[in-house]
């Protein structure tokens, strides 16, 4: 059981096979793309002094070169550190650091921000440098063997205290995954296409494992990003294209596709999660691209496999509780149990709500040089999700709320803890709090609640400069709301709650 051998397997069946395409210009065949890696990977051995079980970051945002880095990543018997290419030099810093990075993948323009966190020169290899194309044309090397239980990858979620934890993610964890791909999501056909519109870093770079094991063909937008009216032209001329996309993605491509009336024959499917979509929302995504959409619930703890509402389930209109059932994330994919229990992790009896539990294959065997927080996280077996939900009757996972306050915006998990410790370094700012507001374009924003000490309030701009300085700049409050006092609990515990409500 190794990961890397779905792609050497795929290209010794379909060497021919179209691989990789940037936009709609095919770059590479299977046979291609597998002698790349391998040789990728030989000199991550050899010239890098990566050896198995040694971690290697990618620092980048989707590019061609992605899928090989990580493929020559896993081919050499390394731990893969996909890094969210929007994250500030200090969080780069402090995952290279934690992961103890040997080496950096990066492309040119994000190569001075890894040296400024603290990468030494010869640990980077940017994409498309002379380096980079000796790299891979090194003489190839063979697939290093690894069993089950060797780490894969290393998937950096931000924790509540503030600093992110490296969840480990075995073979068999990723292999898992893939297989629940086939079983509760979707079939991968001949001619199909998986286009990379949402951050290979995250669940959009996951779902390649399905695509690679099937020889089908990967797309990497020109943009590099999420943009509709390129979608749109991509389906029609690559065709039975798949993406991943968080809700405020759909919500943005229906728009589209409404006001453009463009022919979207050209999607196969539209796989979301990641975040809650609400009803309305996807009442619109069906009515205008009709039934081309599968709703998956995870969490990188147990990569992309929790739940699934299929793409029958979600057009079984005639189903007596089809209303209720979208609003749901659906059933257990096939290779996990979901249960729903007290706070002494007793199941509930079916529609009460409490913690989301997870046991199966998919699941980390824990947090990588954190045994604290793997033993809050893993108990007895189980995955304690952090997420509050209900089972129904028929199994069907309705999520209430996130006991942890993650707020979603614009797809991107931001951990209030952590812009609240920034807000409250200046010191006229007594007592803050953060929470998600809806919004139509971006899911929810980030509102902060202040409580001013002696002084007064703080300027809006010289709070935002502080953020600037400290965090990522998609994490800063959209708004500042100067309060008199936060409602607390008899606790003295902030009530989050009472602010939403406020804020919502
Ligand atoms: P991450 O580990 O960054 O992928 O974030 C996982 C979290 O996103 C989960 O624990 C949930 O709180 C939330 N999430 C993931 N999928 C869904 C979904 N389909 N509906 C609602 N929330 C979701």
């Amino acid at each position: 059981m190794n990961i890397a051998h779905l792609l050497r397997r795929s290209a010794l069946l379909h060497a021919h096979r179209p691989a990789l395409l940037h936009g709609d210009q095919v770059l590479w065949t299977y046979g291609t793309l597998a002698a790349r890696t391998a040789a990728l990977a030989a000199h991550l051995r050899t010239r890098c002094g990566v050896a198995p079980g040694d971690r290697v970051a990618i620092y980048a945002a989707n590019a061609p070169e992605y899928l090989e880095a990580l493929h020559a990543i896993l081919w050499a018997g390394a731990v893969s550190v996909p890094v969210n290419y929007k994250l500030h030099a200090k969080e780069l810093a402090y995952v290279l650091s934690d992961s103890g990075a040997r080496v950096v993948l990066t492309s040119e323009t994000l190569a001075p921000a890894v040296r400024e966190a603290g990468a030494p020169h010869d640990a980077v290899l940017v994409f498309g440098s002379e380096a980079y194309r000796a790299a891979v044309a090194h003489t190839p090397m063979d697939v290093c063997d690894r069993v089950p239980h060797d780490v894969a990858s290393l998937f950096y979620t931000s924790g509540t205290t503030g600093r992110p934890k490296g969840v480990m993610q075995t073979h068999r964890n990723l292999l898992a995954m893939t297989a629940c791909y086939f079983t509760d999501v979707d079939d991968v056909q001949p001619g199909d296409a998986m286009v990379y519109a949402a951050p290979m870093s995250h669940g959009a770079g996951l779902y390649n494992y399905a695509q690679v094991l099937r020889g089908e063909r990967h797309v990497v937008p020109l943009s590099g990003g999420f943009e509709p009216a390129e979608l749109v032209q991509l389906a029609a001329s690559v065709g039975q294209l798949t993406l991943f996309a968080a809700p405020t993605m759909v919500h943005r491509l229906v728009d589209h596709v409404r006001a453009t009336g463009a022919d979207v024959s050209g999607f196969k499917t539209i796989v979301y999660g990641g975040g809650p979509m609400y009803a309305d929302d996807l009442r619109n995504a069906l009515a205008v691209m009709g039934n081309r959409f599968v709703q998956i619930y995870g969490q990188g703890e147990s990569p992309m496999t929790i739940t699934a509402l299929q793409r029958a389930q979600l057009a079984d209109h005639n189903h007596p509780r089809w209303a209720e059932r979208m609003v749901s994330v659906g059933v257990a994919q096939s290779l996990v149990e979901v249960r729903v229990v007290d706070a002494t992790g007793q199941p509930l009896p079916t529609g009460e709500t409490g913690e989301v539990v997870v046991r199966g294959d998919t699941v980390m065997p824990g947090y990588w040089n954190n045994p604290t927080a793997t033993a809050q996280t893993l108990r007895d077996g189980w995955l304690y999700t952090g997420d509050m939900g209900a089972l129904d009757a028929d199994g069907f996972l309705t999520l209430k709320d996130r006991s942890k306050d993650v707020i979603i915006s614009g797809g991107s998990n931001i951990y209030p803890r952590e812009v609240e410790e920034v807000l409250l370094m200046h010191p006229l700012v007594r007592e803050v709090a953060v929470v998600g507001q809806r919004d139509a374009e971006w899911g929810e924003v980030v509102v902060a609640f202040l409580v001013s000490g002696e002084g007064g309030a703080v300027d809006d701009a010289v709070l935002d400069a502080l953020c600037l300085e400290h965090i990522a700049r998609f994490k800063r409050p959209k708004e500042y709301r100067w309060v008199e006092g936060l409602p607390k609990n008899s606790y003295g515990k902030v009530l989050k709650t009472a602010l939403r409500g406020d804020a919502g």
